[in-house]
């Protein structure tokens, strides 16, 4: 039987970001330096494949620092940790590497910032996700208020409207924080804060190039994970932008081929932290049941690239 034809558009950029390739070098290069095991508190990066793949080189991914013995290295994820935390693994004199993506790190820094010069922290961000964690646990527990949607910015009880800033986190849809930008400066006119959010490079990219792509497409796939903030907010932007269908799938194992019966023409990217091998995937599954014509959508090109830390670069 003929194969349908089909138009695969491909995202450009998509996939792993600098953040990501670092924080996967981090633990590899960690695994060569001091052997196995090497204990990683969260996952290094949302992705399954990623985690599995460094899981069977001998990383032990755990949840809490109290997991992991004081005599292994223990390395901290790419969505950055509460100060607690290093200061936890310190105290213990644990071997300690920071694998928090530089761009989060900045944020880490403009908070503390901003309540050194007296002002209380807004983050706007998603209860929960570790990133958010991480950049609230910057400052003492109860001192930075969590605003996640235009709504909430009604009822945020803060100590002096005079004396604000704000800080988001970097994974956000750009369009839905603009909105919540806004919300807060008309609330509270004297707010501080960045000059636009703190949405990094990558999440910015990738929605972009999503909202040329969608409006050409019958259906798109996200790669990448449930519990990735930056996959959500593509598999979002791509329905806004005008693709009648969107999903998110980890593996071409999960495309859901009833719900695409019909299209003849499918958008594919995904989030920071999918590693191409599965797109590949993921294309190689429309090869087998489409006569497949694959067109590049590129917005934007990338050549960001961030230095992993020096004490992985000193020999051991
Ligand atoms: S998505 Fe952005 S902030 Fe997150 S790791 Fe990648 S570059 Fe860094």
């Amino acid at each position: 039987m003929s194969k349908m034809p089909l138009t695969l558009y491909l995202a450009a950029p998509r996939g792993f970001c600098a953040g990501v390739d670092r924080a996967i070098k981090i633990v590899e290069m960690a695994l060569d330096k001091w052997g196995a095991p090497v204990f990683v508190r969260h996952e290094i990066v949302h992705n399954k494949f990623v985690v599995d793949g460094l899981r069977d080189k001998g990383a032990v991914f755990v949840e809490t620092l109290d997991e992991c013995p004081d005599d292994r290295p223990v390395i901290f994820s790419a969505h950055g940790v509460p100060k607690a935390v290093p200061a936890a693994a310190a105290k213990r004199e644990m071997v300690y590497v920071d694998a928090t993506c530089p761009l989060v790190s900045k944020v880490h820094i403009e908070a503390q910032r901003h309540a050194d010069n007296g002002l209380q922290m807004i983050m706007i961000g998603h209860a929960g996700h570790p990133e958010t964690v991480g950049t609230m646990g910057q400052l003492p527990e109860g001192d930075v208020l969590l605003v996640e949607t235009v709504e909430d910015v009604a009822h945020v009880d803060v100590r002096d409207p005079e004396r604000l800033a704000f800080v988001t986190q970097t994974t956000l849809s750009v369009d839905d924080t603009i909105d919540i930008v806004e919300a807060l400066k008309t609330r509270f006119p004297a707010i501080v804060g960045p000059h636009k959010e703190d949405i990094c490079y990558a999440t910015t990219n990738r929605q972009e190039a999503v909202k040329a792509m969608a409006p050409k497409c019958d259906a798109m796939l996200v790669v990448g994970a449930p519990n990735s903030s930056n996959s959500k907010r593509l598999v979002e932007v791509g329905t806004k932008a005008g693709c009648p269908y969107s999903q998110l799938v980890q593996r071409a194992a999960d495309i859901d081929w009833r719900a695409l019966d019909g299209i003849t023409s499918m958008g594919i990217t995904a989030g920071a932290s999918a590693p191409e091998v599965l797109i590949e995937e993921v294309i190689q599954a429309f090869r087998d049941r489409y006569e497949v014509t694959v067109e590049m959508v590129e917005t934007a090109v990338e050549n960001v690239e961030f230095k992993v830390p020096r004490v992985l670069r000193e020999p051991a």
